[in-house]
């Protein structure tokens, strides 16, 4: 089994895994206990907060544990929305192929009288910097760009965007979930005031993230109750997750630029290959794009099928077309960089881990041609294209 849907969820690393076992059979006690095994997991709780700050280039202090990126990405635009509030100042910035843990939080803002700007992310599928500067205003309190798009792995230039933002005096946040640990993040340089991210994006387990707000900030809190997170987040603390995810990020971290050259090769390969496939095409900038991913589209096809086809050949991958309860809408983020409806059905992304080897790169690729080639020979769409009822659009 080849599995290629990383952006979904990450396996588990062996580090990871021995030390939250470790953590859950030892470390029992409460972080907030005054006795020893309360004090020995508040201890491995600080001694991550060191970890996963140090990854970033942040101060244990600003970082926030929370139960994962869509947890750290409401967290940081109610903080957001709280303090411009209080100023007056009730427009948000953000772009039109953010995760839905964004998007959806901007609806909720947007009914509570925020007004909110969605920047345009192009064909290429990144934003304008001068664009950005356009759209700033007196009132707006918040600019949220995510640091790399989850379906189509495009990097946005996010130190430019810091820059504007810092010189306005506006708040910057990035949901940085796709980026963190798998290529160089440094909040101070970059003019980072708030970033989201979750451990099972990188090896770590699932329900556990951390929110960095530079110091200062004013942190609303979505949890009331007890004083954990310097009374920013309740509850008593996932002692044992949050011991895996610094276990899993400072082991990618320590290899980061080995594991991006190494995935980068493999992506290339699966790029050249799968272009050769006629009428196909890749969706997002070809160089500014995170290592691991690869998206396509194949006109004349529908990615359900695809992906169910690939399945039953042991490659398990993603596509942009998410089919929610019966309606098969195609994805927000293809249709944001311009791909029309019947090209996004198509669509295929490969979100390849780091043990994949070139023989399972080839595999991939011809599975995808022949599979590809199968579906058309009995897509009506394709019939039509071919017998040039409809024009080709890739
Ligand atoms: C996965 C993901 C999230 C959500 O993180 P969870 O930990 O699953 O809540 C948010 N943003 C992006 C870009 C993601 O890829």
């Amino acid at each position: 089994m080849i599995y290629a849907d990383n952006a979904a969820t990450t396996k588990m690393s062996r580090v990871a895994i021995d030390t939250m076992m470790e953590c859950m059979e030892k470390n029992y006690g409460n972080p907030s206990s005054l006795y020893s095994i309360g004090q020995e997991a508040k201890e491995i709780l600080e001694d991550a907060r060191k970890t996963v700050a140090e990854v970033i280039n942040a101060d244990p202090s600003e970082i926030y544990f929370t139960s994962g990126g869509s947890e750290a990405d409401n967290q940081a635009l109610l903080t957001a929305a709280r303090l411009g509030k209080q100023k007056g100042k009730m427009h948000i910035i953000s772009s039109a192929f953010e995760h839905h843990a964004i998007l959806h939080t901007l609806d909720r803002l947007e009914l509570e009288g925020f007004e909110i700007t969605l920047l345009d992310v192009h064909e290429d599928g990144l934003v304008r910097p001068e664009e950005l500067e356009k759209a700033i205003r007196d009132d707006t309190c918040l600019v949220t760009i995510m640091y790399a798009n989850n379906e189509i792995g495009t990097i946005q230039p996010i130190a430019e965007l810091g820059e504007i933002c810092r010189k306005k005096g506006v708040l910057f946040h990035t949901d940085a979930v796709q980026a963190v640990a798998h290529i160089p993040i440094d909040v101070k340089r970059e003019n980072i005031d708030m970033l989201s991210s979750s451990a099972h994006k990188y090896h770590g387990p699932k329900g556990v993230g951390f929110l960095y707000v530079r110091k200062g900030i004013r942190v609303a809190n979505l949890i009331e109750g007890g004083a954990q997170e310097q009374g920013k987040r309740a509850g008593t603390e996932n002692v044992a997750g949050i011991a895996a995810m610094a276990a899993a990020i400072k082991e990618m971290a320590s290899n980061m630029e080995e594991n991006a050259e190494k995935l980068k090769k493999h992506c290339d390969r699966l790029i050249e290959g799968l272009k050769e496939i006629p009428h196909s095409a890749l969706n997002g900038d070809p160089v500014k794009r995170l290592p691991g991913n690869v998206n396509f589209c194949f006109e004349g096809i529908e990615g359900e099928s695809l992906l169910l086809l690939l399945d039953d050949k042991g490659i398990e991958a993603s596509s942009g077309s998410a089919c929610t309860s019966g309606s098969l809408d195609p994805s927000h983020v293809l249709l944001a960089i311009g791909r029309i409806h019947d090209v996004a059905h198509g669509s295929l992304r490969l979100s390849i881990g780091e043990d994949l080897t070139d023989e399972d790169t080839e595999y991939i690729i011809s599975s995808v041609r022949d599979t590809v080639e199968y579906l058309r020979s009995f897509s009506p769409v394709w019939r039509d294209l071919m017998e040039g009822k409809k024009e080709f659009i890739l």
